[in-house]
């Protein structure tokens, strides 16, 4: 790997991070030059509207991202859900738009969904709209809660053709806009254990979705309610078998973990750049703020939290991909660093540039940002709980 070289504008350029071995296919740019190019250029427009950046979302799906780790005979172009991760994170780190992104991850979850633990009706007749864009939701949160998802009170009933389909689903990233939605419920004549997950076509009778939210940040990534009432389901809806909901959730849910921590680190690249850029011209007692001391510790903390986050979050994603039993307590580290170290890297970026740092701006929006993703996902609450309960599993007695 050559070192990191120092253009004259003061800002570091940093060899590409992306296309570790580990991925199956050839890593390459197109997606991060569309970001750069276009995603980019409408961020600011889909913020101050609160929508998500349709045009854009489109354009990645043309371009095939979500081909990327679908297996051939599916549709897809192969290789690894790390590929697919590692191109989200082309798309953060260049794109500029972190609400943007959180939509994609949303989608992303729901596509490995498919592919993972989807049955022959998954496959041939929604898949293929995923990946043809489409947008993908997954609503587990209910007005009554969402960190305590097993407690969801989502209704299912047999129906000669299939399923009946009744509750409210309320904070679910793209429901304003989505086309398919997994769902969380239960189906109470399976007993005990009775979780289950449908897929469900948003456009179908009894469906009704709220208006986008107001958010603290995170404005391009539009999230609301989905009411579901009487919603008449095909047997085949079901993702997985009846009753196994929760365990194929956490599969599916610990892909979306690992993806946060991976693109917060990609995100953060090209700030941290700016703010070093910066550190070097702005000048104080005479000498650029970035002879500090104080002012070096925040870029290198910045620094830090990059390296942990997309170290943490690549090990989540090929313990997934591997099969491994302890993936889904990785995912959660790689989660919980992420966000809790996004939201300190966003304060430092914000105090290091002073009092222009808290103008309404560019860096009050990235902590406006960060703090969704200490809750988005799951709280970091709940990521230390899952871990230690996977830890303890794991090392019974
Ligand atoms: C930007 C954004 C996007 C989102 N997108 C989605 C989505 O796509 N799909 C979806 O289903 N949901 C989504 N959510 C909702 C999110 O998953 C929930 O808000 C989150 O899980 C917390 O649920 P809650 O808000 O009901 O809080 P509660 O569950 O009511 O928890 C309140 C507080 O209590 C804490 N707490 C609860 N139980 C414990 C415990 N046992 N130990 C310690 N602390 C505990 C929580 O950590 C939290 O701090 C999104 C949220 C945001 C902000």
């Amino acid at each position: 790997m050559t070192a990191p070289t120092m253009a004259h504008t003061g800002h570091v350029t940093r060899p590409h991070t992306g296309a570790p071995a580990r991925t199956g296919l050839a890593h390459d740019d197109s997606f991060a030059a569309f970001a750069r190019t276009h995603i980019a250029r409408r961020a600011d427009a889909a913020y101050e509207a609160e929508i998500l950046d349709r045009l854009s979302w489109q354009r990645l799906a043309d371009l095939g991202l979500w081909r990327i780790g679908v297996p051939e005979d599916l549709g897809g172009i192969g290789g690894t859900w790390a590929d697919l991760a590692e191109h989200v994170a082309d798309i953060a780190r260049t794109g500029e738009d972190l609400g943007f992104v959180l939509s994609l991850i949303a989608h992303a979850g729901l596509v490995r969904a498919l592919v993972e633990h989807g049955n022959d009706y998954h496959h041939r007749s929604v898949l293929p709209q995923l990946t043809n864009g489409a947008v993908g939701a997954t609503a587990l949160t209910e007005p009554h809660g969402g960190s305590d998802v097993a407690r969801t009170r989502t209704l299912a009933t047999r129906t000669p053709d299939g399923w009946s389909l009744t509750g409210k689903k309320d904070h679910i990233t793209n429901a304003p806009v989505a086309d398919r939605a997994l769902i969380l419920g239960r189906v109470p004549d399976l007993g005990r254990r009775d979780i289950t997950l449908f897929l469900v076509n948003l456009h179908s009778p009894g469906v009704r979705r709220g208006p986008a939210e107001e958010l603290l940040g995170l404005r391009s990534s539009p999230t609301g309610a989905i009411e579901l009432r009487d919603v008449a389901l095909p047997e085949p809806a079901v993702l997985g078998a009846p009753g196994e909901g929760l365990r194929t959730l956490y599969d599916i849910i610990s892909f979306d973990r690992a993806l946060y921590g991976l693109v917060i680190a990609a995100f953060l690249e090209p700030q941290l750049d700016k703010a070093v850029g910066f550190a070097r011209q702005r000048e104080a007692f005479g000498t650029p703020i970035l002879d500090h001391q104080y002012v070096q510790g925040r870029v290198t903390d910045i620094r830090i939290t990059i390296e942990i986050a997309r170290a943490t979050a690549r090990a989540g994603i090929d313990a997934l991909v591997a099969g491994d039993p302890e993936a889904s307590l990785r995912c959660s580290v790689a989660k919980l660093v992420g966000s809790e170290g996004l939201v300190e890297a966003a304060q430092n970026l914000m105090r290091l540039h002073g009092h222009a740092g808290y103008m309404r701006g560019a860096q009050t929006r990235i902590v406006q940002d960060a703090l969704g993703t200490l809750i988005a996902g799951g709280t970091s609450e709940m990521q230390r709980k899952n871990i230690l309960n996977q830890m303890l599993a794991s090392h019974p007695g």
